[in-house]
């Protein structure tokens, strides 16, 4: 039969080609059109392949009308649909909200929420060992092992699940198999996580957590979107509070998503998930597997995974129908991303919770100035937790005057502060001190010349790392080894450190304390967040007596012989002239010494500065948040500052310091006259050079009314033409101004 007689008929009419806009992942203005090939279906939110250019990249289908003048004939076509769910409208006006928001190109938006699904395998399936019966000729007792074990429980068992259930090595149960001990069976691939169940375990919330609970469950029972603020102090059960949210959100058949500060060091959250839910939820950070991130966001898409535990980064997940946000440590300053899209994860999750209809949980023992004030104008429900769980007490916090009594030559710990350590050690008990500030010291000089050491593309001094004999760019990350002689003078042995770091503190605490068990905890460690694991569990085992580290340690860790926090220097953050400055230092300092005590121990907070008549110290040690929030807030109303007003800061940068200058003394020449709106700048950058780039800023402020997106985008496209090198990073909402 002639093929053209069957089909004659579509000849005549021509196939009916659509045209889709696409969105890529690139920095581009918007979506690109595509033809969508005979026989191929897509939807907006489908995940497909395209080509952009030489190269093949993965995109979504996104809203919006054809152009009818497009000519199918002349466009590229989509090169292929993968077999995965589209992405949800919901998420696709959030990923639109969010560019509109930062300013940010939508494609670099929606690369943090695609990936190509299709690089996925088909899970293998598992090989399975089912006991046969029988009794091997040789009886070895490592055998006999196995065998007690497969007599009560035949299996079926993986070759590893068996080994290490018996306690004996997997050739041992190879040997066994070889005998024709076992029959091989295929078992199905074990699922990403198991289901999280809300019936595992009784709620475990008492007195004052029970009605905080009742409140936080309400909003969730009912459904649609909420706002709620958990204001306790660090141990007074918090997290027992929201899982019940959780449980909630899981009857009513809900994807949860809970946000977490550090998740990759949270190993004792997942647990304490599991006695709950009987199953651990997904896991979302920098440090998982390639493979394991295919397999958690496939199963976020799919709604085979019930709930994520992750980094800021997860809350561009496609959820398939999430119906619960908790954020744990909603001040931390990590939820903010300045890298591509700049966005501040805290508060772009009030607006998914929002745009999806669903309720959002913040949860901190020091809320953040902007949270606090939504909770006093009623836009958020607060409860507050103000005492610790069961008999744990807060612990007892003081300041050391470090003019009044002084740490002896060379050293920076106070008399008083060993003298406690010491008692500490004395009874068995941990001690943190705590100090914001990785290396040996944060500037090394030539005893001789005065030379000092600085990276050679970075306005910032070289960091002495000890453990590792390197200098170091905390900006860039450039290092070399310690030099053996001054680069200026020559001189030999010349190395002056001055001022602390970790490392110098360690070495002190180990003159004092020789024979303690010590511990340096910063991101420096050798081995990466493995071996931080290790060394956190370490630490909860009681095999630690003296921890010293940054700000690693601080956060939600629970560490029961812990009793003593000493932090080395409590002004650090003060100085750099960041209005959100005191509100910071306040946050951490808290965070801190919330790590003392947990368990019911007596326990203390000792505080070394040199400013104690400083707000910040006097709220710290009376205690009264309450009246150190209502300055705060009374001195950003004043001065029109977040989130009484809005700000934006503009980063120009180039090659050369003059090609950033002019550019921009050119963008503020262009800024529009606006009421309300004013920019301050250009100025050198904090960071005046990084990686050998020129940094210029400019500061745009505003009224809280004001049309900062407007604003921003008049001025940059009335300014001058990028040229050259030049590049303009822009920050709405910044977190230090
Ligand atoms: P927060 O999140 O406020 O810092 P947690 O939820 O971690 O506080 O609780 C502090 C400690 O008290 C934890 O060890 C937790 O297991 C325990 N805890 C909290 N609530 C209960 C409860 N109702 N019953 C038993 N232990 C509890
Ligand atoms: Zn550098």
């Amino acid at each position: 039969i002639d093929s053209s007689d069957l089909f004659g008929s579509v000849f005549e009419a021509p196939p009916l080609v659509s045209v889709v806009p696409v969105l890529v992942p690139l920095p581009v203005p918007g979506p690109y059109s595509y033809a969508v090939p005979e026989g191929m279906h897509v939807e907006p939110g489908s995940v497909v392949q395209v080509p952009v250019g030489p190269r093949q990249h993965i995109g979504v289908v996104w809203d919006g009308v054809n152009d009818d003048k497009l000519d199918p004939k002349k466009l590229r076509s989509i090169t292929l649909a993968f077999d995965c769910p589209p992405l949800s409208a919901d998420m696709r006006g959030f990923i639109d909200w969010v560019a509109t928001y930062t300013l940010s190109p939508p494609g670099l938006v929606a690369r943090m929420a695609i990936r190509a699904p299709a690089a996925l395998d088909p899970e293998p399936m598992v090989e399975g060992l089912h006991y046969l019966g029988g009794v091997p000729e040789r009886l070895t007792p490592a055998r006999a092992k196995v065998l007690e074990l497969v007599a009560n429980q035949p299996g079926p068992w993986t070759r590893m699940g068996l080994a290490h259930a018996a306690g004996v090595s997997a050739s041992v149960v190879d040997g066994m198999t070889g005998k024709g001990m076992f029959d091989t069976v295929f078992l199905a691939p074990p699922p990403v996580v198991a289901r999280p169940d809300p019936t595992y375990a009784v709620p475990r919330i008492e007195g004052p957590q029970k009605e905080a609970a009742a409140e936080i469950v309400e909003p969730v029972r009912a459904g649609g979107f909420s706002a709620s603020l958990i204001d306790g102090v660090t141990g007074s059960g918090k997290t027992e509070v929201y899982f019940e949210a959780i449980a909630e959100a899981l009857r009513q058949d809900k994807q949860v998503l809970i946000l977490l500060p550090e998740i990759a060091l949270t190993a004792s959250f997942l647990e304490r998930f599991q006695d709950r839910f009987g199953a651990k939820p997904a896991e979302w950070h920098s440090d998982l597997s390639p493979r394991m991130r295919e397999k958690v966001w496939r199963g976020v898409v799919t709604g085979e995974v019930r709930v994520v535990a992750g980094a800021r980064s997860a809350l561009f997940l496609p959820f398939e129908e999430l119906g619960l946000i908790i954020i744990d440590e909603e001040h931390d300053p990590a939820y903010k991303q300045e890298d591509r899209v700049f966005y501040n994860a805290r508060d772009m999750a009030v607006v998914r919770a929002r745009l999806g209809n669903f309720p959002i949980v913040l949860v901190s023992a020091t809320p953040s100035v902007e949270s606090q004030v939504n909770g006093l104008s009623g836009r958020y429900n607060t409860v507050h937790l103000p005492t610790r769980f069961g008999d744990a007490a807060l612990p007892d916090l003081h300041l050391i005057d470090m003019r009044r009594h002084p740490p002896e030559r060379g050293g920076f710990l106070s008399p008083l502060l060993l003298r406690q350590m010491a008692k500490t050690i004395e009874k068995g008990e941990q001690s943190l001190l705590f100090l914001n500030r990785r290396g040996y010291a944060p500037l090394t000089l030539c005893r001789v010349c005065g030379h000092r050491f600085q990276c050679p593309q970075c306005s910032s001094w070289l960091v002495e790392h000890r453990f590792r004999n390197q200098i170091q760019c905390h900006q860039c990350g450039y290092h070399q080894p310690t030099p053996e002689a001054c680069p200026d003078c020559g001189t030999l042995d010349h190395l002056v450190a001055c001022g602390p770091g970790v490392e110098r503190i360690a070495e002190e605490v180990e003159r004092h304390f020789p024979d303690a068990r010590t511990i340096v905890m910063s991101s420096d460690m050798l081995g990466g967040v493995k071996r931080l694991r290790l060394e956190l569990e370490a630490i909860a085992n009681g095999d630690v007596d003296i921890v010293i580290g940054t700000q690693l340690v601080a956060k939600g860790h629970n560490f029961p012989l812990m009793t003593l926090v000493g932090i080395v220097d409590a002004d650090l953050g003060l100085s750099n002239g960041d209005p959100r400055a005191a509100e910071r230092t306040f946050q951490l300092l808290s965070q801190v010494t919330g790590r003392a005590g947990r368990t019911g121990r007596k326990s203390h907070g000792l505080i070394q500065t040199f400013q104690p008549l400083h707000p910040v110290m006097q709220a710290i040690v009376s205690g009264d948040a309450e009246a150190f929030y209502e300055r705060e807030i009374e001195e950003r109303q004043k001065a029109i500052l977040p989130p009484f007003g809005r700000l934006a800061s503009l980063i120009i940068s180039a090659d050369t310091r003059a090609d950033a200058e002019t550019h921009a003394r050119g963008l503020r020449a262009a800024a529009p006259q606006v009421t309300g709106i004013s920019v301050l700048g250009p100025a050198e950058a904090p960071l005046a050079l990084v990686r050998g780039r020129h940094r210029f800023r400019l500061l745009v402020h505003g009224r809280r009314n004001s049309d900062m997106q407007a604003f921003l985008k008049a001025m940059i496209s009335q300014g001058p033409k990028q040229r050259g090198s030049v590049q303009i990073q822009l920050d709405v909402d910044p977190q230090s101004f």
